[in-house]
């Protein structure tokens, strides 16, 4: 992900890298470049608009540098206003002082949350914690059973309802089906993990193809019902531009305190998912990069910028 990126950045850089002097003009043409390598890229409007305006205002008032040459001083400029842009500091998980820790996961049908989930649950094991899976994407006839499945690869257990033994399911509440009430299912889930000294549940929830209510009063439901100290919003970013949309939605529907990039291994743009972290205000914690249970890494912002602009 990013090559296209990369490439167009690096192409603009190797024009001013070497100058001794750079004038407005060049200034102005190189901001042009990045402008358009970013819009190119699917980098939200409003974000290329503020990256841009940034640039050029500390470019133009950039103090003479006795280590660096003035387009070394630009690049430099860019790297840091890219770290802005992503985010700024990494943003490590919140633990609970009082475990456990309940975290919980959002978004759109196949944006890969029950892989993340997995993928999360065993990087924690593997640092020592005993974290559990939680099913309450009850929605697909499928769901429960595939974080079964994901747990089994993690190596972690999984907390599932049992079709028809559930107390939602008989007050046949709003997106019930026969395995139950998904906010039911969530709560004694976190309450199970407490009784049995887990210390990280991790929540699974409904998606669907696309933003709805009911899927964001569900979501909502469930956050109030087992209050997480994290929710995760989990978002494909081969999405293309339509994850500014959608991160936006589930901001207002159930609100988040950090994102999951997931399918960075992808060859597409990218950059809608880039902007996500500065259009919400909230931070990317951790990326996806792969169907496997350990291709996950935690985001930094400063990292992916130098890796985007090497
Ligand atoms: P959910 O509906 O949000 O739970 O999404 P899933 O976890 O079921 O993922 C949907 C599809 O995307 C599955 O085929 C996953 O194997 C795949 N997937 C999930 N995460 C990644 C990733 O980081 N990279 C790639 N290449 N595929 C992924």
């Amino acid at each position: 992900m990013f090559n296209t990126l990369s490439d167009r950045l690096t192409a603009t850089f190797k024009n001013i890298k070497g100058k001794g002097r750079l004038s407005e003009s060049d200034i102005n043409a190189t901001i042009r470049d990045i402008r358009m390598a970013l819009l190119d890229a699917d980098v939200a409007t409003t974000v290329v608009r503020h990256f841009t305006s940034r640039v050029r205002e500390r470019a133009l008032g950039a103090e003479v540098s006795k280590a660096l040459n003035p387009g070394q001083q630009v690049v430099k400029i860019v790297n840091e206003e890219l770290v802005q842009i992503l985010g700024g500091q990494t943003r490590p998980l919140t633990l609970a002082k009082r475990p456990p820790t309940v975290i919980m996961l959002a978004g759109l049908q196949g944006s890969g949350k029950t892989t993340f989930a997995g993928k999360l649950a065993r990087r924690l094991r593997d640092e020592g914690h005993f974290p559990v899976l939680v099913a309450a994407d009850l929605q697909r006839p499928n769901a429960v059973t595939q974080l079964e499945v994901v747990a089994e690869r993690a190596g972690v257990p999984c907390f599932a309802p049992e079709r028809g033994n559930e107390g939602g399911a008989a007050q046949g509440a709003e997106g019930t089906t026969s395995y139950g009430d998904p906010v039911w299912v969530a709560q004694a889930g976190v309450g199970q993990a407490r009784v049995r000294q887990y210390d990280v549940v991790i929540v699974d929830t409904a998606g669907r193809l696309a933003v709805d209510e009911a899927l964001m009063k569900q979501a909502a439901d469930i956050r109030e019902a087992i209050q997480p100290d994290e929710v995760l919003f989990v978002i494909d970013a081969m999405i293309g531009q339509a994850a500014i949309e959608t991160a936006l939605a589930f901001q207002q529907g159930v609100d988040f305190t950090g994102v999951v990039l997931s399918k960075l291994d992808g060859d597409a743009r990218g950059g809608a998912a880039l902007s996500v972290a500065s259009v919400t205000g909230r931070p990317i914690m951790y990326s996806s990069t792969g169907e496997g249970v350990k291709d996950i890494e935690v985001f930094h912002p400063d990292r992916m910028a130098s890796r985007i602009l090497d």
